[in-house]
C-alpha cells in the first residue's frame, strides 16, 4: 500500500530584514541585514515530512513573479511532487516581510498573494491524483471554501484528514470541518475557535471536549514548551516535551505536523507519531529558521541516540 501525504495549503517566502529600530514614516533607513527563506504553513509542513523520507504531493499556488520560480524548485530539492503547483497569472506570490530588532522581537507583514487564489476547481484538478494520497494535510492560509472543499472530497473518497487551524479565524465553520481525523490547534488557536481559555493543560483538555462534541475525531493540542496534549473520546495524554537549549521556536508547529503525518501515514501508530512528533519539533527549535531548521532523517537519527 502506498503511503502518501497530499498537503493542500500555502507557500510563502519570508523575506526578512534584520533592523535597529523601524524607520519612522517617511524616513529611510540602513539595515544590517536580510535573508530570504522559504515559509508558509503548507510549505512548511510538507517540508518537514519530505525531510523525514514521507512521500509528499504539493497542492499550491504561486505567483507569477521570480518567487514563484524559487518556490517550485525548493519542492523539487525536497523530492515534494509539484505536479499540482502553478502560477497564478497576473497575482504576486505569497510573502511575508519580517523585521527583526536586536532584541529578537519581530514584526510580520503577511501577503498572501496566490495563496488567496488555490480554488476548490483546482483541487478538482488535482483529484486524480490526490487519490493516490492517504492523509490529507490542510492548514488556513487559502480560502476557507477550498479548505471544505477538500474536507468534503476527501470524506467522498475515504481519505483521512489532518486539519491544522492555522491562522485561527473565528469565520471557520466548526459545523463544515465536523468530521475531521485530526485536528490540531496550538493553545491560542484552540481558544479563538472554542472561545474558551486554553492558558494550561486542564483548560485546553476542556477546551478539546468541546470539539470532540462538535465532531472531530481525535485532537492534539500543542503546547510549546510543554509539549502535546492527545484527547479523544476514550483517552487524555500528556505527551511530555524534550528539553533542548532554544535558539528559535517559528515554525515549530509545523515541524510537529509533518513530522507526525510522515509517522502516521506510514504506521498509523497515534502514540508512535506523536513521540516522533515532539521530538522533531524540539529539536527544530534548537536552530533558527522555519525549514532551513528542519532536520534531514539522518540529522534527526543522530538527535534522537
Ligand atoms: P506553534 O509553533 O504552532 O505555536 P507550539 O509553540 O505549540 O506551536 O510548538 C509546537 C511543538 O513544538 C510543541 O508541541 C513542542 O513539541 C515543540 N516545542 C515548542 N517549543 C518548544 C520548546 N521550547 N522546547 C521543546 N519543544 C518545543
Amino acid at each position: 500500500m502506498s503511503a502518501r501525504i497530499g498537503v493542500i495549503g500555502s507557500n510563502m517566502v519570508d523575506l526578512v530584514t534584520t533592523i535597529d529600530r523601524m524607520p519612522r514614516i517617511g524616513e529611510t533607513l540602513e539595515a544590517p541585514h536580510f535573508e530570504m527563506g522559504a515559509g508558509g504553513k503548507g510549505a512548511n509542513q510538507a517540508a518537514a515530512a519530505a525531510k523525514l523520507g514521507a512521500d509528499v504531493l504539493m497542492v499550491s499556488r504561486v505567483g507569477d513573479d521570480l518567487f514563484g520560480g524559487n518556490t517550485i524548485a525548493n519542492f523539487h530539492a525536497l523530492g515534494i511532487d509539484s505536479t499540482h503547483v502553478r502560477a497564478v497569472p497576473g497575482v504576486s506570490s505569497g510573502v511575508a516581510p519580517i523585521f527583526v530588532d536586536a532584541r529578537g522581537d519581530n514584526s510580520i507583514l503577511i501577503v498572501k498573494g496566490a495563496n488567496d487564489h488555490l480554488l476548490p476547481a483546482d483541487i478538482d484538478q488535482a483529484a486524480a491524483d490526490l487519490l493516490g494520497c492517504d492523509l490529507i494535510l490542510l492548514q488556513l492560509e487559502i480560502p476557507l471554501d477550498s479548505v471544505y472543499h477538500a474536507i468534503d472530497w476527501a470524506r467522498a473518497n475515504g481519505k483521512r484528514v489532518l486539519l491544522n487551524p492555522a491562522p485561527a479565524t473565528t469565520a471557520l465553520s466548526l459545523d463544515r470541518i465536523a468530521g475531521v481525523d485530526f485536528f490540531m490547534p496550538n493553545q491560542t488557536e484552540l481558544s479563538i475557535l472554542t472561545g474558551l481559555p486554553a492558558d494550561d493543560r486542564h483548560q485546553a483538555e476542556i477546551a478539546a471536549r468541546l470539539l470532540l462534541q462538535r465532531g472531530m475525531g481525535t485532537i492534539i493540542v500543542t503546547l510549546g514548551a510543554e509539549g502535546a496534549l492527545l484527547v479523544t473520546r476514550d483517552e487524555t495524554r500528556h505527551i511530555l516535551p524534550v528539553r533542548v537549549q532554544v535558539r528559535d521556536t517559528s515554525g515549530a508547529g509545523d515541524a510537529f505536523i509533518g513530522a507526525f503525518a510522515a509517522h502516521y501515514v506510514v504506521h498509523h501508530d497515534l502514540h508512535a507519531a506523536l513521540d516522533q512528533a515532539v521530538r522533531y519539533a524540539a529539536h527544530s527549535v534548537t536552530r533558527a529558521g522555519t525549514q532551513k531548521a528542519f532536520a534531514t532523517g539522518a540529522e534527526f537519527n543522530e538527535f534522537n541516540l
